[in-house]
């Protein structure tokens, strides 16, 4: 590998590939960085929802490959590392991996994000059989069904608002005994008839064996425990974006996401950032992939001083 490139691209989730695309079709000299496999969240879901052009059903694995084979039909190198650090100097980003440094004109963060777990025994193996962690995606599946969602913030009252036009019943549970969102959310979630806040409750256990069919909850007051029968539970106690590497150097929102403006450029006009690690209204495959190409355009205009022609 060179010492000094173009463009580094971190991250090799749908938000880092569409950006490479768009990078070796510019003619671009740049290096995609994923240490793990191709796709990013990709290989946390069953099935793709809600991006254009994919059949309903498709495997979010088959997508995960597609986008291996793009890379490999564009001759697109992935560099299997994770940087470790990243620093501005001068008019440079220096990229640390493996002990190994790299210098770059230009950087694209593409690092994506976690959703926070419960924790509970059993969140994992029920993910996608009745646990989500996104209503936008998943909740169409509880179409007139009883679901709860857990949580106390803006997400958490957004997913249930989301829900309660969808699923016959809809219980918010909460360990405190005031929720966090804001209050016209609040105000909106009092005024549905098939939304029920539960609070000062916590979850205690999923219920089911292949599939969800209820949770076992605790009221953090009295210690009495309970049960509710569900077909769905939706979690939504927070979201981590990937960028502890790029704190104290990027613009962060209080919650750790990128600042960008539109052109997808941070606080440094030589670094930009697409998807979920960036901060957003929609943590989506479809804007991340879009926000991923908008980067790379951005790069290509900085670093060559042109245009691509549509
Ligand atoms: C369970 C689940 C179901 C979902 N369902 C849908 C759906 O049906 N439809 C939909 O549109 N969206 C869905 N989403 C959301 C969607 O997956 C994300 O919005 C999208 O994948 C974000 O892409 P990204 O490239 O921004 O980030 P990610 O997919 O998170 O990829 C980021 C990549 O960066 C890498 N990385 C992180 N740090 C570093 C580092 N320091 N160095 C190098 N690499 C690094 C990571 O390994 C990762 O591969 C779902 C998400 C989940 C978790």
């Amino acid at each position: 590998m060179k010492e000094i490139i173009d463009l580094a691209i971190i991250g090799g989730g749908i938000a880092g590939v569409s950006a490479s695309v768009y990078a070796k079709r510019a003619g671009l000299d740049f290096c995609l960085f994923e240490p793990k496999v191709i796709g990013g969240q990709l290989l946390l879901m069953e099935t793709v929802d809600n991006y254009t052009g994919i059949s309903l059903g498709t495997k979010a694995s088959n997508l995960a490959a597609q986008l291996e084979k793009t890379l490999s039909d564009l001759q697109i190198e992935v560099v299997p590392e994770e940087i470790s650090k990243f620093e501005i100097s001068g008019k440079q980003v220096k990229l640390v991996f493996s002990e190994k440094l790299l210098i770059a004109n230009a950087a694209i963060i593409a690092t994506g994000a976690s959703f926070r777990k419960l924790g509970l025994p059993g969140e994992q193996e029920f993910t996608g059989r009745g646990v989500s962690y996104c209503a936008i995606c998943d909740g169409f599946f509880f179409k007139n069904k009883t679901v709860a969602v857990v949580g106390g913030g803006n997400s958490a009252v957004e997913e249930a608002l989301y829900l309660s036009n969808i699923c016959s019943k809809v219980y918010l549970i909460h360990r405190r005994k005031e929720l966090r969102a804001i209050e016209y959310l609040q105000k909106e979630l009092f005024s549905k008839s098939n939304v029920e806040v539960v609070f000062d409750t916590v979850i205690e256990g999923l219920k089911g064996t292949d599939y969800l069919v209820g949770v076992g909850i605790k009221n953090a007051i009295t210690g009495k425990s309970g049960a509710l029968s569900l077909n769905g539970l939706f979690i939504a106690v927070g979201v981590n974006p990937n960028t502890r590497v790029f704190k104290d150097i990027l613009s962060l929102d209080e919650s750790g996401f990128v600042v960008t403006d539109e052109e997808m450029k941070t606080n440094h006009n030589f670094v930009w950032s697409a998807g979920d690690c960036r901060k957003r209204p929609l943590r989506q495959l479809v804007t991340a992939s879009s926000e991923g190409a908008i980067a790379a355009v951005s790069a290509y205009k900085y670093l060559k001083g042109g245009y691509i022609s549509a």
